[in-house]
């Protein structure tokens, strides 16, 4: 709505020029005096119609700028000023329609153009025909009808020359709407897991680059978690690899549910995820993993294999400088092997990273 807005207060300034450009013709003898009586209608009939748009009162109608409304009110003014001019001026009067089909170009469809064009020309005609019997001007009926085929012929070309302009704006706008749906769908391509819908790999690496930031500047704490399915080699030799397909969809929507908003699980690669805990002492993040794990042991079966238990052990660890986040991860994963050794089906903690813990170095245990 701001470009309406700015073109209806040029048309204002239009209007105000045209007022005092009529005054200067009154003094040049070119307009009646009654001109004058539009002058207010000059400046009241535009203020409504900005009110209007201004207030979102217009915002009902299909085109809230109203052009068209607009278009027409500015017409009829311009064939009463004509009214009012002598013959010899007319002309310069009737500049002001093809202006008023610009303004149009930017909303108006062919069959509004038309109507436009068939009311103003209407008008017009009407006007013409009422002030010949006061015109004694050597231009005759004949040169009456002239003029008003001049001004259909040039409303006419404008219209045509606007609605090219529109048609040509419409693709671009097409243009610009497919370019944007496809960028975000290489977008979701180059940061989703197709199978499972999660983040994939290097989209999560850049997330805890993001985050590494964030944690370096404000300190909160940071955790890092690998997830690994158990025994999910025997799923794939038992059932096929499509059921570990569906085993591996089932997890990652089981553990989304059991996790926070800001956490990002991600598939890190094969039966493997990584997830991610902004603002998340090793305490909470054990909480939440156990949550997950809970979760999973209360869903264990995925929709299609109704037989199959699945686990998943997890190791994590807290994210501490001067250490990389690629050495956390490695902790972490270290942690993950202990969860494994120690029989499945758990969460282990790497080393010492208790939130009690001194900064510094991270080893596992
Ligand atoms: P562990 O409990 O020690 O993790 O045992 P595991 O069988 O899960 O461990 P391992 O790493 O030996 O096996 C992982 C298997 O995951 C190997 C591979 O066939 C399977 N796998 C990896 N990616 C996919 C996948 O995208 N789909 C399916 N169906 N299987 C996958
Ligand atoms: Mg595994
Ligand atoms: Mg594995």
């Amino acid at each position: 709505m701001r470009r309406p807005l700015a073109l209806m207060l040029m048309g204002h300034l239009i209007y105000l020029i045209n007022a005092v450009l009529l005054q200067w013709g009154v003094s040049l003898n070119l307009f009646h005096p009654g001109v004058a009586w539009t002058t207010p209608l000059m400046v009241v009939g535009p203020g409504v119609f900005y009110a209007l748009a201004r207030s979102g009162w217009s915002r009902r109608f299909k085109d809230p700028a109203m052009v068209m409304a607009q278009g027409l009110y500015c017409a009829l003014l311009t064939v009463l000023v004509y009214t009012f001019s002598r013959p010899e001026v007319r002309g310069f009067i009737l500049c002001i329609l093809p202006l008023i089909i610009m303004f149009g170009q930017f909303t108006m469809n062919g069959r509004q153009f038309a109507f436009f064009t068939g009311c103003t020309m209407s008008v017009l005609s009407a006007a013409v025909l009422l002030l010949r019997p006061y015109d004694d001007t050597p231009r005759g009926l004949s040169g009456d009808i002239l003029e008003l085929v001049y001004v259909a012929l040039i409303l006419g070309t404008a219209t045509s020359i606007a609605l090219i302009g529109s048609n040509i704006r419409q693709k671009l706008v097409a243009s610009r709407v497919d370019l944007a749906e496809a960028l975000s769908r290489v977008h979701a391509l180059a940061t989703t897991d197709e199978l499972t819908g999660l983040a994939n790999r290097r989209h999560v690496q850049d997330l805890l680059a993001e985050e590494v930031k964030r944690h370096r500047r404000l300190g909160q704490p940071l955790c890092v978690a690998l997830l690994d399915l158990d025994h999910f080699k025997r799923i794939n030799d038992l059932h096929g690899h499509q059921a570990g397909d569906d085993a591996l969809r089932h997890f990652a929507r089981t553990a989304r549910e059991a996790l926070r908003e800001i956490d990002v699980l991600a598939r890190w690669g094969g039966e493997e995820f990584l997830l991610m805990m902004p603002s998340t002492t090793p305490e909470q993040a054990l909480t939440g993993l156990e949550r997950l794990r809970q979760r999973l042991a209360q869903h264990p079966h995925p929709p299609s294999l109704p037989g199959l238990v699945i686990t998943c052990s997890a190791g994590v660890a807290l994210h501490q400088v001067p250490a990389t986040i690629e050495q956390t991860i490695d902790w972490a994963d270290k942690a993950l092997y202990r969860a494994k050794a120690e029989g499945r089906d758990r969460v282990c903690l790497a080393g010492d990273t208790l939130s009690s813990a001194p900064a510094g170095a991270n080893p596992v245990h």
